[in-house]
């Protein structure tokens, strides 16, 4: 079988993004464009807001399950957890010899882009899976040209709003979740939509903004063919642990797990831990793939 990215390169040869590109796609979003002269590196103040219109988005063909079908099955159930772990949520994988890195590209205010740690999995190779949020996306587009161009790296789904994802309004860190099935589909979908229409990606992975979710959105993001991905060791904290605490972490790893880190903060420990974890791990024997390798 072919690599997904393979499938992937030539629809970038033949569609390379331009502003022109990135400002259709945006008002596709029902994001407002940016005047004439003002840089498309910056976010359209639309997407910084965390409650964005409905989209015609939904107009544009994705393969994707219907909204309405989502809804049809999954409305009206009550759900019976929220949190970071549970059935439908994958956090580990069987392996003897395998574990994952992967890196979260957040929204909210630090759309920032860590280049120091992308140098760094590429001086390893260290292959990783990036989990990239479509605000993220949108004001970092040439970046993440450069990073689904590189078969290093494995693109997947980190949502519009950058919310938990819930059916019934549930909060984590103050956060309030998406508070209905439709809500909880148009944080999956609106972003596998932007990946799909700019860069040519079909995601294979969601996690939701703080990764919490409840049981009944877990079905869902299956539901549209994309199981959620949670996490076996929580890497870098959010990007506040110093470099030393992320090694330590990362060297935690036993076969089958699964890290949790961030790519949007620069200036933290993450780079420099990445940089000194991942020798050692090899050195214990253990090998680093992306999810799409090994699920
Ligand atoms: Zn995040």
């Amino acid at each position: 079988m072919p690599s997904r990215l393979a499938v992937i390169r030539p629809t970038l040869t033949r569609r390379a993004l331009t502003r022109r590109t990135v400002l259709r796609a945006a008002l596709a979003a029902g994001v407002a464009a940016p005047a004439p002269g003002q840089p498309v590196s910056r976010p359209p103040e639309a997407l910084r807001s965390t409650s964005l219109p409905t989209s015609p988005l939904h107009l544009i063909s994705t393969g994707l399950p219907t909204r309405q079908g989502a809804v049809a099955l999954l409305g009206g159930r009550a759900p019976a957890w929220f949190g970071l772990e549970g059935p439908g949520i994958v956090s580990s994988f069987p392996s003897t010899d395998q574990v994952v890195l992967t890196f979260d590209a957040c929204g909210g205010s630090r759309l920032e882009h860590d280049a120091e740690l992308i140098e760094v999995l590429r001086r390893h190779q260290a292959p990783a899976t990036l989990f990239v949020n479509r605000s993220w996306a949108v004001a970092n587009w040439r970046t993440m040209s450069e990073l689904v161009a590189d078969p290093l790296f494995e693109i997947a789904n980190h949502g519009d709003r950058h919310v938990p994802l819930s059916v019934d309004g549930q909060a984590a860190y103050g956060i309030p979740g998406t508070a209905s099935v439709e809500e909880a589909y148009d944080e999956i979908a609106r972003a596998h939509r932007l990946l799909r229409v700019l860069w040519g990606i079909e995601p294979r992975w969601f996690r939701p903004g703080t990764a919490h979710l409840d049981d009944v959105s877990a079905e869902l993001a299956v539901h549209l063919g994309t199981p959620v991905v949670g996490f076996t060791v929580n890497g870098d904290l959010g990007a506040t642990a110093p470099a030393r605490q992320v090694t330590a972490n990362l060297l935690t790893l036993a076969p089958g797990g699964i890290v949790l880190a961030h790519m949007n903060r620069p200036g933290g420990g993450t780079a420099a831990g990445v940089d000194a974890a991942v020798p050692l791990l090899r050195e214990r024997g253990l090998s680093l793939r992306r999810l799409d390798d090994v699920l």
